[in-house]
C-alpha cells in the first residue's frame, strides 16, 4: 500500500497576485482514484482576460530587460526544478501516472530546458544582439537584421508531460521577452500550479508570467480568440489543433502547433533484434504509450517478421503494470476513465477489423483502485484503422514489408509526420532513412521517444505547423525578425 501525500490547492496567478475562483474542480490519483492529488481554483473567461490584460502591460517593461535579468530569472527557476526533481517528480507521479523514474527526469528536464534558455538569453535573444550586421546595397547606408520579443504569447498544453511541455514553450518565450499567459490542462493542475508557483518567485514583473487553469473550451478559447495575444504556441489533439489554426488565422496571430502521431518503427532483417525489440518496448508502451513520439507502428521485414513477434510477445509477459509509485514497476497506470475506455475500445475495434491478437489489451485490477491496463499488440494491415489513427495508449501494431523498399512506403503512408525510427545495421539504409523518412526527427537503433532538450522538436504534415520548439530554433517562433537602415 502507498500512501497519498497531503493535496495541493491551486489557485491562479495573475498580474503576481494568486486568486481563486468561482469554481474549483479536483484531480485525482490516476494509480489510486481515491486519493485527491489537488483542489484547484477554475478560471473563466473573465479571469482568463485579466491575465492577458496583466501580460499586456507588463511587456513593454519585461521585453526591455537586460539579458543578464532574464538569464537570471530563467537560471533559477531550472536550478529550483533540478534541486526538487525527487520531490516534484513524485508529484507529477502521481497526478499523471507515470512511473517515478520517468516522473523524475521529466522533472530534471524540465530544469535543464529553463537553464538551456537561460543561456539563450544571454546568447541571442531578442535584444541579446545575436543579429547581423550588412552592407547596404545603397553607398552610405547600414543596415542591421534584428530579433525582437512577438508581445503576448497564450501556452496551452496537454497533459501527458506536465513539466517538460509547458518547460519547452515557457522558457522561451521568457528569454526572448515575451509576456505569458499559461494554461495547462485540467487533468494535471498540481503539476501546472507547482510550476507556476516556482516561476512567481523568481524575479518577474507582475503580468509577466500568469497561470490560468480552467477548461480549454472557456479558458483555452478565451486566449485563442483574443487579439491581445500577440502569438498561440499549442501542444494537443490534432481536432483541437486546428481549431487553434483557423482562428489564429483569421486574426493574424502567430501560430505554433504540435499535434499527433502515429510513428512507425522499421526493424530490418538485418537489425539486432534485441535492441530492436527494446526500442519497441519503450517506444511503444513506455509512458503508457502517452507520448506524441510512440512508435505504435512497427513496420518488420518479413524475414525477421515472426521472430520479432516472438521475441516482443516475450518481453511483453514480463512488463510489470502498476501504481506509478512502486518500485520495479515498467507501466503506470494511463491517465483516467476516459482514455481507458478509449484504449479498451480501440482493442475491440482491432478485433473487429480482423487484426490478429498478440498479447494484452485488458482492463487490469492492482491492489488500488485505478486506469491499468496490459500493453496491447496486433498484427495488422496498413489499412486497419487502429494501424492508422493516433491511439495514445499501450496499444501498437506490426506491419509486415517485404523490403526495405516497403518499409519505407509503409511508413510515410500517414497523415502524421512526427518522428520514425528504424533499427538497422545497414549504413546505407540508415543513411537513406534518415533523408527519406518524412518527419520532423529521425532516430537510428533508437527508441522513437525520448529526445534532447537543446535541438529542435517537431513534425510535419498532419503532427505540426509553424516553426519548431526547443534549442536555438525556438526563437523563429518567439522572437520577430526588424530590419533597420540608417545613413552613416
Ligand atoms: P487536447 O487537445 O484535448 O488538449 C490540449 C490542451 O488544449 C489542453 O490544455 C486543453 O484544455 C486545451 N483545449 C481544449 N480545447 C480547446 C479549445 N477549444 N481552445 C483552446 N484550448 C483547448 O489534447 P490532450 O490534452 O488530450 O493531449 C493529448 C493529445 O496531445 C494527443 O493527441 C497527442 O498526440 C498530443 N500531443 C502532442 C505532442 C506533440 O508535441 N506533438 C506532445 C504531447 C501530446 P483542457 O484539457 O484543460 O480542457
Amino acid at each position: 500500500m502507498i500512501h497519498g501525500e497531503i493535496h495541493q490547492n491551486v489557485r491562479q496567478y495573475i498580474n503576481g497576485r494568486w486568486e481563486t475562483s468561482a469554481t474549483t474542480g479536483v484531480s485525482a490519483n490516476p494509480s489510486d482514484t481515491s486519493e485527491v492529488v489537488a483542489e484547484y481554483a477554475r478560471a473563466d473567461r473573465r479571469q482568463a482576460e485579466a491575465a492577458i490584460r496583466a501580460a499586456t502591460e507588463a511587456f513593454p517593461h519585461w521585453s526591455h530587460s537586460t539579458p543578464q535579468r532574464r538569464a537570471d530569472v530563467l537560471d533559477r527557476i531550472g536550478a529550483e526544478l533540478i534541486a526538487r526533481k525527487d520531490e516534484l517528480g513524485l508529484l507529477l507521479a502521481r497526478e499523471e501516472g507515470k512511473t517515478l523514474p520517468e516522473a523524475v527526469a521529466e522533472t530534471a528536464r524540465a530544469g535543464q530546458v529553463f537553464k538551456f534558455f537561460a543561456g539563450e538569453a544571454l546568447r541571442g535573444g531578442a535584444g541579446a544582439g545575436g543579429g547581423e550586421n550588412l552592407a547596404s546595397v545603397r553607398a552610405g547606408v547600414q543596415v542591421d537584421v534584428t530579433r525582437e520579443p512577438v508581445g503576448v504569447v497564450g501556452l496551452i498544453t496537454p497533459w501527458n508531460a506536465p513539466f517538460v511541455i509547458p518547460a519547452w514553450k515557457i522558457a522561451p518565450a521568457l528569454a526572448h521577452g515575451n509576456s505569458v499567459v499559461f494554461k495547462p490542462a485540467e487533468l494535471v493542475p498540481a503539476c501546472g500550479g507547482a510550476l507556476a508557483e516556482i516561476i512567481s518567485r523568481a524575479g518577474l514583473p507582475a503580468g509577466a508570467f500568469n497561470l490560468v487553469m480552467g477548461s480549454g473550451r472557456e479558458v483555452g478559447q478565451a486566449l485563442v480568440d483574443s487579439a491581445l495575444v500577440d502569438a498561440l504556441s499549442f501542444t494537443g489533439s490534432t481536432a483541437n489543433g486546428e481549431r487553434v489554426l483557423q482562428a489564429a488565422a483569421t486574426r493574424r496571430a502567430k501560430v505554433q502547433l504540435e499535434t499527433g502521431g502515429k510513428n512507425a518503427l522499421v526493424v530490418l532483417a538485418d537489425a539486432d533484434l534485441d535492441r530492436a525489440v527494446d526500442c519497441a518496448v519503450q517506444g511503444a508502451y513506455f509512458s503508457a504509450g502517452q507520448r506524441c513520439t510512440a512508435s505504435s507502428r512497427l513496420i518488420v521485414e518479413a524475414a525477421v517478421h515472426d521472430a520479432f513477434v516472438a521475441k516482443l510477445r516475450q518481453r511483453l509477459k514480463t512488463l510489470k503494470i502498476g501504481h506509478a509509485l512502486e518500485r520495479g514497476i515498467d507501466i503506470g497506470p494511463v491517465a483516467n476513465e476516459e482514455r481507458l475506455a478509449m484504449n479498451l475500445a480501440w482493442v475491440e475495434i482491432a478485433r473487429e477489423e480482423g487484426a490478429e491478437h498478440v498479447w494484452g489489451g485488458e482492463a487490469l485490477e492492482r491492489s488500488t483502485p485505478g486506469h491499468y491496463m496490459s500493453p496491447a499488440l496486433f498484427l495488422a494491415k496498413p489499412s486497419h484503422r487502429i494501424a492508422r489513427e493516433e491511439i495514445f495508449g499501450p496499444l501498437a501494431s506490426v506491419l509486415r514489408a517485404d523490403d526495405y523498399d516497403e518499409a519505407l512506403a509503409l511508413c510515410n503512408d500517414t497523415p502524421f509526420g512526427l518522428c520514425a525510427g528504424i533499427c538497422t545495421n545497414s549504413l546505407k539504409h540508415a543513411m537513406h532513412f534518415r533523408r527519406h523518412a518524412v518527419v520532423g526527427m529521425t532516430m537510428v537503433n533508437l527508441p522513437t521517444a525520448g529526445v534532447d532538450f537543446h535541438v529542435p522538436f517537431g513534425g510535419r504534415k498532419g503532427s505540426g505547423y509553424g516553426p519548431r520548439e526547443q534549442g536555438r530554433h525556438a526563437a523563429e517562433f518567439y522572437t520577430t525578425v526588424k530590419t533597420g537602415y540608417m545613413l552613416a
